[in-house]
């Protein structure tokens, strides 16, 4: 099909990423969706025919895989197919989200939970459906994008207040009616930076001006917390956020997303939420894979000490060599490189180094703000951590960005 004979919005924004990528693979600077061959033991990955160290994958417990989870995955092909024609509502229904769904109650410690075919869509169709017209709605402005896109489609007062800052949350907060719904909305653990939200002030504010607080623990389930719980767990606080979202689809090596929440609050989604009426259920494998992934990550603990372990030695490494890896505390370790094209360049280097890595570049962040992002798991060896860094370490000197 050739272009349509047109100079319009569409022809301007479809031309302005075919050119810009051309631009990048003629420069091979372009490392973006590169189809893995195959998934090897100790988070390395076939690509290319190379074997490679994975640096950007959010398996961070070495969960996919799993002989538990790919056997529990397997059984319910066998019981239930491999997809289930219908919306929850009506025939999509199996025993196996139920199980699902008492499983993420139980680890999360909250009455009930709710699952959804993805978590961006948990995000769009939970906070749309809870806000509405008149409502204010508080979100931290590093939040990830399908919280922004609820927000947006909610039709609510949205409020963006500075990247974990309480003092502009809480003048936005005194500035809103009195007598309105109010949610306050974060990223337990931001996506792109790796620090963790102010969880205990948050709770603070929203007691005294009533609002309701939602926190997406996308990047925190089986990340913080002794036993991998979660961010109520790192703070030492018990059930205390009103409605807990969560993905299935990274340290849970599956797909989907869920809500953890009262009763009242999963009866509601369960009958209200538009993802959940109108988007077929999530199919009984991956349901299966994420029920079973739950326990793994409670049967066994060292993987998180193991986590830990390699994401101390990972940020203190690269700190170590001269690298700025902003205010990450955990598994997420920004590398700062400034411009797009020197977070480019070093994508490059590693990529033709076998450690895969990718640049995250403007608007995704701001401009001058492009990085590496890397993220380490439990199933890196220490010597693999190393190599990485010393890869990524030669790289930053042979480009002007460390001595
Ligand atoms: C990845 C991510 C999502 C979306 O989850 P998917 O299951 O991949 O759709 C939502 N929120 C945050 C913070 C994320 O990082």
């Amino acid at each position: 099909m050739d272009f349509k004979n047109t100079n319009d919005s569409v022809t301007h924004r479809v031309r302005a990423f075919t050119e810009r990528v051309a631009r990048l693979k003629e420069n091979d600077l372009y490392y973006l969706n590169m189809p893995v061959e195959e998934i090897l033991p100790d988070s390395k990955v076939l690509l290319r025919g190379h074997v490679m160290g994975m640096y950007a994958s959010y398996s961070y417990l070495g969960l996919v895989g799993h002989p538990r989870i790919n056997e529990a995955a397997k059984k319910a092909i066998d019981k239930f197919g491999t997809g289930t024609n219908g919306v929850r509502m009506l025939a999509g229904t199996l025993t196996i989200h139920k199980e699902l769904e008492e499983t993420i109650a139980n680890f999360k410690h909250a009455e009930a939970a709710v699952t959804y075919s993805s978590g961006y869509v948990t995000n769009l169709t939970v906070i749309s459906s809870l806000m509405g017209r008149g409502d204010y709605v508080f979100s931290d402005k590093l939040n990830h994008a399908s919280i922004v896109d609820g927000c947006l489609m909610s039709g609510a007062e949205f409020r963006r207040f500075r990247h974990n800052d309480m003092e502009h949350l809480e003048g936005l907060l005194k500035n809103a009616p009195a007598d309105v719904a109010k949610m306050v909305v974060a990223d337990s653990v931001f996506s792109m930076d790796g620090d963790i939200i102010d969880l205990p002030k948050v709770l603070e504010l929203t007691k005294k001006y009533n609002a309701w607080l939602m926190i997406d623990e996308a990047h925190s389930v089986g990340v913080l917390g002794k036993t991998g719980t979660g961010i109520e767990e790192h703070f030492g606080l018990g059930d205390v956020i009103d409605i807990k979202m969560g993905t299935l689809s990274k340290t849970i090596p599956s797909v989907g997303g869920y809500i953890a929440s009262n009763k009242d609050i999963i009866t509601f989604l369960s009958h209200a939420s538009r993802a959940y009426m109108f988007s077929a259920a999530l199919p009984p494998a991956q349901a299966a894979a994420a029920n079973e992934a739950f326990k793994v990550i409670l049967d066994e603990p060292w993987r998180i000490e193991k986590l830990n372990e390699n994401t101390k030695q990972f940020i203190g490494g690269l700190k170590g060599r001269g690298f700025d890896t902003m205010l990450t505390e955990t598994a997420i370790v920004p590398v700062l490189c400034g411009d797009d094209d020197m977070a480019f360049a070093m994508t490059r280097e590693a990529q033709h180094n076998d450690v895969f890595v990718l640049p995250v570049a403007s608007p995704a962040v701001p401009e001058g703000l492009a990085r590496l992002r890397a993220t380490v798991t439990a199933a890196h060896e220490t010597s693999e951590i190393e190599r990485a860094m010393d890869v990524i370490g030669a790289a930053g000197k042979k480009l002007g960005l460390i001595k």
